[in-house]
């Protein structure tokens, strides 16, 4: 046999899909990155394309039957979609995961204050974020406030900075003239936590002896746009999230730019694939968006949360089959973005094991650090059984990682799924700059991402 026949080459796969095919699809995600800058607005944005797609709320004890296409919200912040298989649910499910937090600044529980006449909001970031990108960059404030007043809740919808004429927030840097002291510290302390304030205003409210007149107004005029109070922010899901839509990269305009690609451009993929399936799947396929992936998948929102068993179980009683017998057949792709290489980092990453742009899905066996710890580890027999998947539908795959052995390391919902007795791997997207306000991939990883989900779902 020739060397062709016998070594597996990673390459570019630009001959395995029409170009017109591949940047129609990345319209489509950028019009949704664009709107979908929080997990509530990623729910929202999925519900009305579900509907939109025949997807109908589902309600327990519904009776169901092969075809049918429901799904179900989780408090707002995650959305599990499902189309009814000819098989029974004993056999079990194709399942996709992926979530749908992104790294961002978190407005905190007390936020407001002022000093020397300009007023800020005190933030918590959430997720890994390394500090220094987030400043000098305008921002946007989106999320909820549930505002209480005389024995009545009101929940009133938070965005501010999406529109052009909106007005944006910012996180202020030092500039270089004043900086030599800060450039040298370590790039982790740089910018410390605590240094993370919004600028929110400056303009003061003309009360005489206010003492803080800034803070003051700006209150007023939160109070006077969402009806709310200072004690209101305790009930508040506030975020500021990069105020910057969404934009093709390169003169080629081979990739695309944005914010909230990890894990967006798996999410969106593993979604929009289970919407466009054609009639009736064999397996029942289940495509599950969560929360709080970024901080550990905690909480009733999380992967780790007994909200996804109660929709199976849900399922299952309906067709009188046992969750766990239901599981155990089930297997999952857990749809998660990988570290894409970057020749100008090359010291960390290991050039033959790590994911390279436009070379397709990449299939990750194990995630974790430190030997592989924190990770649940495909078999050899489920890996054989998804490259086949993706082989015979033509879907251009790889392999990925995350960089040198001991250089660091992650984790994702793979384990989450693994421990409930699902067979699951890991699949993904590249990403360069991941967790950065503005993370770039490939178009074509992207569409192959797609591609590789749909002919997951009809196996
Ligand atoms: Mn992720
Ligand atoms: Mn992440």
């Amino acid at each position: 046999m020739t060397s062709e026949q016998l070594f597996y080459d990673k390459k570019p796969a630009f001959d395995r899909a029409g170009a017109q095919a591949v940047s129609a699809y990345a319209e489509g995600y950028k019009a949704f990155l664009d709107r979908a800058k929080t997990e509530r607005d990623a729910v929202k944005e999925m519900s009305a394309r579900a509907e939109r797609a025949g997807f109908v709320p589902y309600r327990r004890g519904q009776a169901l039957k092969p075809g049918d296409r429901i799904y179900q919200v989780n408090r707002a912040k995650g959305i599990t979609l499902a189309v009814i298989g000819e098989k029974s649910l004993a056999e079990g499910v194709h399942l996709t995961a992926a979530h749908l937090d992104a790294p961002r600044i978190d407005i905190r529980t007390l936020p407001l204050y002022e000093t020397e006449n300009m007023a800020f909001f005190k933030t918590h970031y959430y997720g890994g974020i390394k500090k220094y990108q987030w400043t000098a960059i305008p921002l946007e404030l989106r999320g909820v406030v549930c505002v209480c007043e005389n024995g009545e809740i009101r929940k009133v919808e938070v965005s501010i900075g999406a529109d052009p004429s909106e007005p944006k927030l910012v996180i202020t840097d030092l500039l270089p003239h004043l900086a030599s002291e800060q450039m040298q510290k370590k790039m982790t302390e740089g910018i410390k936590g605590e240094g993370l304030n919004v600028l929110v205003g400056s303009r003061p409210a003309e009360d005489q002896d206010e003492k803080s007149p800034v803070k003051l107004a700006v209150m007023r005029w939160l109070n006077e746009k969402y009806g709310m109070k200072e004690a209101d922010f305790l009930s508040a899901e506030l975020s500021c999230v990069p105020a910057f839509n969404a934009c093709d990269i390169g003169l080629d305009r081979s990739f695309i730019g944005g914010y909230g690609h990890d894990d967006r451009c798996c999410s969106y993929p593993a979604a929009t694939a289970l919407m466009e399936l054609e009639g009736t799947p064999s397996h029942t396929c289940v495509c599950l968006l969560v929360d709080k992936e970024e901080i550990g998948s905690d909480g009733v929102t999380g992967m780790q949360s007994r909200h996804f068993d109660t929709f199976m179980g849900d399922l299952c009683r309906g067709q009188g089959v046992l969750l766990d017998e239901c599981f155990e057949n089930s297997v999952c792709l857990s749809a998660d973005v990988c570290n894409a290489f970057d020749p100008n980092y090359p010291d960390v990453s290991e050039k033959r094991n790590d994911g390279r742009v436009n070379c397709g899905f990449a299939l990750v066996k194990y995630t974790g650090s430190r030997g592989k710890s924190g990770t649940s580890e495909a078999t050899a027999e489920l890996m054989a059984r998804i490259r086949n998947i993706f082989d015979q539908a033509g879907v251009a795959w790889q392999t990925g990682q995350l960089g040198k052995v001991d250089q660091g390391g992650g984790g994702t919902v793979a384990m989450f799924l693994a421990n409930r007795n699902i067979d699951t791997v890991d699949a993904g997207v590249p990403v360069l700059s991941m967790h950065a306000p503005f993370e770039v991939i490939s178009k074509l990883d992207l569409y192959m991402a797609f591609r590789g989900f749909g002919a997951f779902y009809r196996a």
